[in-house]
Formats: C-alpha cells, sequence, structure tokens
C-alpha cells in the first residue's frame, strides 16, 4: 500500500530529461549545438511571450518572491527515481499560471528547475543537462499556455462560476503532462541516441496520467486560496506541501538503505563463494560499480611493512579492469594514510585532499572514499574508490560499502588459503615445481582433450624423463644439504630451458618428467640435447656441503635422458612416462650415462 501512495505521489511531478547515471552523455557537438540553441531561443522567447501575453505585476513584488521561494524549495528536496530527478513543482507552477499567466509561471518555473540542477550535483561532464532542460521546461510552459488560450482559458481572478472553464483547465494539465513524456522520449531516442527508448504505454501511462489529474486540485486550491487570502496562502499551502516532499525524501532515502542491506547479504554470499583471489577481486569491483556512482576503483595489497601493491585498478569509461602494479608507500596519497592509521576517509571534492600526493588519483577526481579492509585487528588491504563528481558518496553509502568491504575481507582470506592449499598440494615444496600428481591429472585432462579431435590430425606430444647420475655418491660426498641445493638449482634451470613450451614436474627423488605438448619427436631430441648438454657443460655450485672448507663447490653433474614421443611410440599418451622411464634406462643408463636415448 505504501508503495502505492508513494508511487502515486511520485508521478504528481514532471521529469527531468532522464539522464541515466553517468555513462550517458552526448557528443561535444551536440552539445554546443545545444547551447547554441539555448542561446537563440531562450532569452527570445521569453521576449515574444512578453509581447503576445503581457502580465502587469505591480505590487506582486513579494508574492513572486514567495511563490519563487516555495517552488526553489520544493525543488530542493527531489526525489531520484530510477535516476531520473522528479519533483513537485508542477502543482506550485500550475496555481502560479492560473494566476499571472505563462510568462511568470514559465520564469519560475525555470529558477526551480536551476535549483534543481543545483542539487543534483550537475558537474562539468554534464552541465550541457541545465539548457536542455530549460528548453524541455520552456517548451511545455509555452505549448501548454497556447492550448489552454486557444480553448478560451483565461487568466487572473478568474470566475469559475463559469463551468466552461474547465476544460481549458483539464486540457492544461494534460497537455503539460504529455508534452513533458513526449518530449522525454525524443531526448532519450534522438539526443541520446537510445534506439530502446520507448513512450511509456498502456496501464502507466493512465496510471500516471490519473495521478496527475489528481494533483490538479492541490494547485488549485493554492489558486483559489491565494485569490481570497493573497500572500498568506502560500504560506498555507507551502508548508505542508514542503514538509510532505521532505518527508517522502526521507522515506524514499530510508526505502534505498533498507534496498542497499537486503543486497549486501546477497552480495556477501556472491563474494565468499569465489574460490580464486582473481575472482573474488572481479566480484568485487562488479559489486561496487553496480551499487556506487565510481568511475574508478583500486584495490592495494598490503606486501611488506613499508608499502603496499596496487593490484587491481578498473577504470569505468574506459573499461579497464587490469593490475598496474605500482606501490604506495606508508602515509603517502590517500590510500598510504588509510592504511597506517586504520581509519577510512571521505572527501566530497578535490580540493579536500592533496592531488600531489594521490598518484593513485591525481588530478582525475573529486570525491573519493578509502577504507582499510582489516582482518583480526590487521589491515589486509585497502579500497579506494574515486568518483569524477562532487559529493558522489553518500554516508550511508560509505556505511554500506564498509559492509561489503567487511565480506569481501573474508572471502579475500578464504581464497588466500584455498589457492595456499591447492598449491601445497599441487607442488613439491623442495623445487616448487609440479608434482607427479599434478602432472598426471594434467596428462588425464590432455589426453580427454585430444579424445575430442576425432577425425582431425591429433598433435604430437613428447615426454621427456630425466635422471641424474650417481646421485647418491654426491649425496654420500658431500651431504644432502648439497644435494638438495643441486636439486633446486636444476629445478630452475630446467624451468628457464623450458619456458612455456611445456610442463615441467619433479617425478619423485633425482627424476624430473617434461610434458612437451604440440612437439614431436625429433623437436623433442633437440631439447633433450640441449638439457643434458647444459647440465653436463655448467657445474652446480654447492655452499652447504659437509667437506671441511668454508668455500662453495662447483660439481660437475650429469644426468641421463629418455625420450618418448606420441602418437609414435604408443597409442596411449598416459604410457609415455613408462616408455621415456625405459628409454632412459635402457639407452641412456646402460650405455653409460650422461646420454639422451629414445624410446624404441
Ligand atoms: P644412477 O641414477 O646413475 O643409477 O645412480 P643414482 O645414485 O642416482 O641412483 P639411485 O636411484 O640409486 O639413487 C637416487 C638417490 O637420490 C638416492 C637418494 O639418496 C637421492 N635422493 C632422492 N631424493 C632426494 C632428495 O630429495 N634430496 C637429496 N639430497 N637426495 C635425494
Ligand atoms: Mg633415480
Ligand atoms: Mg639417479
Amino acid at each position: 500500500m505504501i508503495s502505492l501512495v508513494f508511487g502515486t505521489i511520485v508521478t504528481f511531478c514532471v521529469e527531468l530529461d532522464g539522464v541515466k547515471g553517468d555513462g550517458n552523455v552526448i557528443t561535444k557537438k551536440k552539445q554546443v549545438v545545444l547551447w547554441l540553441v539555448w542561446l537563440l531561443i531562450w532569452p527570445l522567447s521569453f521576449w515574444v511571450i512578453g509581447q503576445l501575453w503581457p502580465v502587469s505585476i505591480q505590487g506582486k513584488g513579494l508574492d513572486l518572491v514567495a511563490f519563487a521561494l516555495l517552488m526553489s524549495i520544493v525543488a530542493f528536496f527531489p526525489l531520484i527515481i530510477n535516476n531520473t530527478p522528479v519533483f513537485f513543482v508542477q502543482g506550485v507552477s500550475f496555481a502560479v499560471f492560473l494566476y499571472y499567466g505563462v510568462l511568470i509561471e514559465a520564469m519560475l518555473t525555470q529558477i526551480a528547475i536551476l535549483v534543481l540542477m543545483a542539487k543534483i550535483r550537475v558537474g562539468k561532464r554534464d552541465v550541457y543537462r541545465i539548457p536542455l532542460n530549460m528548453l524541455m521546461f520552456l517548451f511545455i510552459s509555452v505549448f501548454s499556455a497556447s492550448v489552454y488560450k486557444a480553448l478560451g482559458g483565461i487568466n487572473g481572478e478568474i470566475d469559475f462560476d463559469n463551468t466552461q472553464l474547465f476544460i481549458p483547465v483539464l486540457a492544461y494539465v494534460t497537455t503539460v503532462f504529455l508534452t513533458n513524456h513526449v518530449m522525454l522520449y525524443l531526448i532519450k531516442r534522438f539526443l541520446y541516441g537510445d534506439k530502446t527508448a520507448s513512450f511509456k504505454r498502456g496501464i502507466v501511462l493512465v496510471w500516471e496520467f490519473l495521478t496527475t489529474l489528481l494533483i490538479a486540485p492541490v494547485g488549485f486550491t493554492l489558486y483559489m486560496m491565494y485569490v481570497e487570502f493573497g500572500l498568506i496562502a502560500i504560506l498555507f499551502v507551502g508548508i505542508p506541501f514542503v514538509s510532505i516532499s521532505f518527508v517522502l525524501k526521507l522515506y524514499h532515502t530510508s526505502e534505498k538503505i533498507n534496498h542497499y542491506l537486503q543486497r549486501t547479504t546477497e552480495l556477501g554470499h556472491e563474494l565468499t563463494g569465489q574460490l580464486k583471489v582473481n575472482e573474488v577481486v572481479d566480484v568485487f569491483i562488479k559489486q561496487v560499480t553496480d551499487l556506487f556512482p565510481v568511475d574508478y576503483v583500486f584495490i592495494y595489497d598490503i606486501v611488506e611493512n613499508k608499502k603496499i601493491r596496487l593490484v587491481r585498478f578498473y577504470d569505468q569509461a574506459q573499461q579497464i579492469n587490469r593490475p598496474p602494479s605500482y606501490y604506495v608507500y606508508k602515509l603517502e596519497a590517500i590510500s598510504g594514510m588509510v592504511w597506517s592509521k586504520k581509519q577510512g576517509v571521505k572527501y566530497n571534492s578535490n580540493k579536500e585532499w592533496d592531488q600531489s600526493v594521490e598518484t593513485s588519483g591525481s588530478g582525475f577526481g573529486e570525491s573519493v572514499v578509502s577504507l582499510p579492509v582489516e582482518r583480526d585487528n590487521e589491515v589486509v588491504a585497502v579500497i579506494t574508490l574515486v568518483s569524477k563528481k562532487k559529493r558522489a558518496f553518500e554516508n550511508y553509502q560509505y556505511m554500506i560499502l564498509n559492509i561489503v568491504i567487511n565480506h569481501f575481507a573474508v572471502a579475500l582470506k578464504n581464497a588466500k588459503n584455498y589457492e595456499q592449499t591447492k598449491s601445497k598440494s599441487e607442488r613439491d615444496p623442495l623445487t616448487k615445481l609440479y608434482n607427479f600428481r599434478y602432472l598426471e591429472a594434467y596428462l588425464e585432462d590432455y589426453m580427454k582433450q585430444m579424445e575430442k579431435l576425432e577425425g582431425e590430425t591429433v598433435p604430437p606430444v613428447s615426454i621427456i624423463l630425466l635422471d641424474i647420475d650417481h646421485f647418491k655418491v654426491v649425496n654420500d660426498t658431500y651431504g644432502h644439504e648439497a644435494g638438495n641445493e643441486i636439486l633446486i638449482d636444476l629445478a630452475d634451470r630446467l624451468r628457464r630451458q623450458i619456458g612455456n613450451k611445456g610442463v615441467v614436474a619433479r617425478y619423485g627423488g633425482e627424476e624430473f618428467v617434461i610434458f612437451l605438448p604440440g612437439i614431436a619427436q625429433s623437436e623433442c631430441m633437440q631439447v633433450a640435447e640441449a638439457i643434458r648438454r647444459e647440465i653436463a657443460d655448467t657445474p652446480f655450485s654447492i655452499q652447504q656441503h659437509i667437506l671441511e672448507q668454508d668455500t662453495s663447490i662447483d660439481l660437475p653433474i650429469t644426468a641421463s635422458i629418455g625420450v618418448a614421443t606420441y602418437p609414435d611410440n604408443c597409442e596411449d599418451c598416459v604410457e609415455l612416462v613408462r616408455h621415456a622411464d625405459r628409454a632412459m634406462y635402457v639407452g641412456a643408463k646402460q650405455k653409460g650415462r650422461n646420454k639422451v636415448a629414445q624410446y624404441k
């Protein structure tokens, strides 16, 4: 029921140009044309109206100021419904029109629009909305007044005993309503180029129209009382009018907060449902940009004691979502301050913060909200939102953001834990290479992909198996620690040599497997030979040996290598490892070691 009443009252009002959020800005060329048209038409129109329908306002100066004030106050509490500001000025302007005619009504309406534009913080980017709305409302005023006059309507102290006069009044209200909607449609369709724009139809339009008719009596009452009592009538009607506007505004705000609070719970679930750190950050950015009017999002990770790293930067306008990765030091820039003081900040314009030190938002933002992300009393990240608009963030949004960030912190921690656990189960702790379990699963996956390529030529796959020669002797002579050093060094060398050509894994002990998709036998032999030579030619430096000397020792090491290729050597590439092992043993170890052998 409340929403019904709410909806009703909302439609008592005229709608502004209906620009959606921030993303929609018309082209520079259109803006220039708009200003020129305004410059040409606006003053001229008032002159013409003054000539056509002159009006005497002698002795009414104070009354007009009171009316202007009332309209401005009403305009100062606009409701933003679906990003469209709507306002109640129409009730008052209707009374003004009946009494003073179109010239005064149009003037006061224009003042009210200016107040409204100031209130909704039209910025540099969309300043063109001022002439746009001024022109639109000027047109509505003049066109509706013409219809009124054409149907025999008169202004001033009207004798409403003559019931025929209700026809032009009704026509006037209808025309204001329809003109407004037609113009809204035209602006969306042609100025903003929104091809999906449609004229409101059916029940919505009828409903809005009926409710518009309902406000006419309110304006009418104001008019009658004004005729009867003069200036004081503005107070009688004005005070409840302003109060209702104000209460509705409060109601609307609390509705919004409720809506936000409900959403944050859903968003929390969505966030904590993510497994990977990157996914958590992606979802978080999407949520934040959906919820708040942001142009830039900065997410910093605390990496060291002295500095934080920017791990993600999001630019709404250019749809950039990437990690530029730079550092901010403690107490440097807004984010650095927030981090070290563990205290969030909110700025309404760039006059409130020193742009020269904010590396993250230098010169391109006005409003900033920056908050620390805390876990167990420790700051684990810093989130900074920037908007190009002044006063973009409301206090309640700041509060909501705090809640979302708490969810983010939990999700981030879970994802980090998950990734750590996963990495532990996939990697060999000594060499940080993949373990054999991982490689096995990887091979199986790969085979499944290959089986899908039915009929097409299946690309070759090669496996290299490497076993260090006489490693036991190394251990026995220089100690287990030294052996480990060699394993780590060898792992690095293999990683470097293979790069992204394939996957290197530790098979176990001093044996390594290299998986090379898309590489045929001959090329694989070359890769294997290069590895063998590199190991044999460059001695391994060991520090933690058990010999009685302080300096490091350079140890010559060799390895035996077996190679097998699919589909040359087998029908199933899981068999490949066994074949490569066999080739290594028979073709390399038994033939004197430090050799590469291929499966036959
Ligand atoms: P070859 O392969 O040439 O026949 O001789 P080998 O001495 O390398 O052969 P074997 O397979 O018998 O010995 C492997 C040795 O590798 C046994 C073990 O001491 C050593 N080893 C296995 N894992 C590790 C490890 O993690 N660290 C160290 N330091 N040594 C290891
Ligand atoms: Mg071995
Ligand atoms: Mg060995």
